[in-house]
């Protein structure tokens, strides 16, 4: 199979029943590299990109949250944390605080987007990248610098700071990288950590483990042996990869891949890890029950 195919074998999907609300700890992905985390009654959304807009809307038209999309799946939100500021990690955030009294974790990019979108600023907290930890619910909260992937000819896509207060409808090339994040969430079941680019800074991770990788596959060719490096820096025994679907087509659409992604490709990346760690590829929706 080609590593420029968009097809994607069902026989790859491994996703568990919706658990009950009190699970130990369970993910469930939403498509780009938008996660629901839920333990004990707590969910916490990570980078929930649920308005997809498509390529025709993205070139021509101004975007802002669509909350039809955003209600049919975000039942339920006591935080969000947001890894980046391009609009298809930060988009949504507002909304889902908006439309749950969610608090919302993130850059001073993220924020000033979230302050535009009329969230108010007892709900926001910003991260600076350095490790420090938030109490949310029966998690601890944490952010590491990250780094973005070059994956546009060796260039960060949309480069920059929102250092204004940014107000949508927008285009969206307005929502600019800003800091880049990985988010570490522990509770007493496990852990997860958030890859929502797919590049790493090593340096920043010594001494961090995490039980879950959510995996951005996109644009990992860009960075050298990323996958083996992310395994090895982080020593998770799940590893749940996302941002492999085109997030500009309907979340309904049947499942398929960004022609580059190559997710046969970084299956066998995964299974060629020293204790190499189990891979689950689920459908969007899908969950995986970490601890029940
Ligand atoms: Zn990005």
């Amino acid at each position: 199979m080609s590593r420029w195919t968009t097809h994607v074998d069902p026989t790859w999907f491994r996703a568990d029943p919706r658990p009950a609300d009190d699970v130990g700890l369970a993910v469930q992905w939403l498509g780009t590299a938008g996660f629901r985390v839920l333990s004990g009654g707590h969910h916490v959304w990570l980078d929930p990109h649920l308005s997809r807009h498509s390529l025709g809307e993205l070139a021509l038209s101004k975007i802002e949250p669509r909350l039809d999309r955003i209600q049919a799946d975000v039942d339920v939100a006591h935080a969000v944390a947001v890894g980046h500021s391009h609009f298809d990690h930060a988009l949504d955030a507002p909304a889902v605080a908006r439309l749950h009294g969610a608090r919302v974790y993130g850059s001073s990019d993220t924020l000033n987007w979230c302050r535009g979108y009329g969230v108010p600023e007892t709900q926001l907290t910003e991260l600076h990248g350095n490790g420090e930890s938030f109490g949310e619910g029966p998690f601890a909260l944490r952010a590491f610098k990250s780094a973005h992937s070059p994956l546009f000819a060796g260039r960060v896509p949309l480069p920059g700071r929102i250092d204004q207060l940014l107000q949508g409808p927008a285009h969206y090339t307005r929502w600019r990288v800003g800091l880049t994040f990985g988010l570490h969430l522990q509770c007493t079941a496990g852990s997860v950590y958030h890859l929502g680019s797919s590049n790493l800074v090593e340096a920043e991770l010594a001494g961090i483990q995490a039980d879950v990788l959510l995996c951005c596959t996109i644009g990992r060719q860009s960075v050298r042996d990323f996958t083996r490096r992310a395994v090895a820096a982080l020593r998770p025994k799940v590893v749940v990869p996302c941002h492999w679907d085109p997030f500009w087509t309907p979340i309904d659409g049947l499942p398929r891949q960004i022609p580059s992604n190559d997710l046969a490709g970084f299956l066998r990346e995964v299974a060629a890890c020293p204790d190499a760690p189990d891979v689950r590829v689920v459908p969007i929706r899908g969950w995986v029950v970490v601890r029940a």
